[in-house]
């Protein structure tokens, strides 16, 4: 081959390689947020390459490239891509994956999860298989959804799993997840965390139809301590003042929601929650719905609730660390705004609120690099809302457009 013919195939190979690349994405006239402790940006210019984010400033200072297809955001407030920390996969329309076309799997999350603006979600007890079919097939773009971590399958106690998802899980030939002994636990903690668990989820106090069940202290601390030496974070549902110790003693991370059942918790129950260095997230739309679901009176409802809240502001004003979740997937109320609600009853003002859906879960799930914040480098996980959450904050709920890793995935198009 002639140099001639080199530098052809050359040019030609640099082409074809241009052409391949989707063109940058410019939203323009936003008014951003780039993160919960700097201030907005008025007349904001975001720009995406490929699934990075390559520059973000004022209009003014911001370039927009020629070729680049512009999202006009004039009106609308810009934030990262949320985290909701408490889902489930597990929904009739998620389970049998395999069986499941890629159009059905993007409605059905989508439904769930991007069209709320959750670019990445924690999946807090499922079927580890087939959380891992999903989203090896989001992974590869078959399907249009969020990024997905698991705990896969929980660890319930000898005889603590839960009433409310017994049927459920007999119905849906789900295999029993309790664990009987230290040995058995430890094994299926490694086996799950090889299989690609990214964290690991105990029922501290599971609600059995014989009230709520601790989990052994011994076998608590086993299976925190194997999660931890393979370096994965231990979420607890804790029910109840002695579901909340278990979670405590055993040196578990997350808490998976407030526990009406505990009572008003004190500040020194909150100072030794703050020196576990526990997360907490709140679930307190889970309380209303639950309540409905068992038809208690209003008066008795609203009780569950400003019990939740309690917990919620107790925790937050001391500075503890709340994360955003809503038991999305055992819940079926997917809209998000009476969790904003309720958050900001609790006292939690925008900022905050706004840590609790992006900084701080990707602080602790370790993705700070890359995701959280709106800057030169991380993901190109952003979400258009269509309205300002500083003014109200329903408007976290009101998402106009989702973008993750460069490309519009809501509204589908
Ligand atoms: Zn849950």
């Amino acid at each position: 081959m002639s140099a001639r013919h080199v530098l052809g195939l050359f040019i030609a190979i640099l082409l074809l390689n241009i052409s391949s690349v989707a063109s940058d994405l410019a939203l323009v006239h936003a008014k951003i947020y780039p993160s919960p402790t700097e201030p907005p940006i008025t007349d904001g210019t975001i720009i995406v390459h490929g699934d990075r984010i390559d520059a973000v400033g004022p209009g003014t200072a911001v370039k927009v490239p020629p070729s680049a297809t512009v999202l006009d955001c004039k009106g609308f407030v810009v934030t990262a891509g949320f985290w909701n920390s408490h889902v489930h996969i597990l929904t009739p329309g998620l389970l049998h994956a395999e069986k499941r076309s890629s159009d059905d799997l993007s409605s059905q999350l989508e439904q769930m999860f991007t069209r709320w603006g959750f670019t990445t979600v924690f999946d807090i007890a499922s079927v580890l298989d087939n959380t891992n079919n999903i989203r090896r097939r989001i992974e590869n773009g078959e399907v249009r959804g969020p990024r997905v971590l698991t705990v896969g399958d929980p660890f319930y106690p000898k005889g603590g799993t839960p009433v409310y998802a017994k049927a459920f899980l007999e119905a849906n030939h789900i295999p029993s997840a309790e664990v009987e002994s230290i040995p058995q636990a430890v094994q299926r903690v490694r086996q799950q965390i090889n299989d690609g668990a990214d964290g690991i989820k105990i029922f501290a106090g599971a609600i059995t139809e014989h009230g709520v069940l601790p989990m052994p202290m011994d076998l608590a601390k086993a299976i925190v301590l194997e999660a931890h030496r393979a370096g994965k974070p231990v979420f607890a549902h804790p029910s109840n003042t002695e579901g909340l110790e278990v979670a405590i003693q055993s040196g578990v991370d997350v808490l998976a929601h407030t526990a009406p059942m505990s009572g008003d918790w004190s500040p020194a129950f909150v100072e030794r929650l703050k020196s576990a260095h526990m997360a907490l997230i709140p679930t307190l739309t889970l309380f209303d719905v639950e309540a409905k679901k068992a038809k208690v009176s209003a008066e008795e409802n609203e009780m569950w609730i400003k019990q939740a809240v309690q917990e919620l502001k107790a925790y937050s004003d001391a500075g503890g660390e709340i994360l955003f979740g809503t038991d999305i997937g055992y819940i079926d109320q997917y809209d998000t705004a009476e969790e904003f609600t309720l958050m900001s009853r609790a006292g939690m003002s925008m900022p905050h609120i706004l840590a609790s859906l992006t900084t701080n879960p990707a602080n602790r799930f370790g993705f700070s690099k890359r995701s959280g914040r709106i800057a030169n480098g991380m993901d190109a996980d952003l979400v258009v809302l269509d309205g300002d959450p500083a003014s109200d904050i329903t408007a976290f709920s009101k998402v106009r457009q989702v973008i993750r890793q460069g490309k519009v995935i809501y509204p589908a198009h």
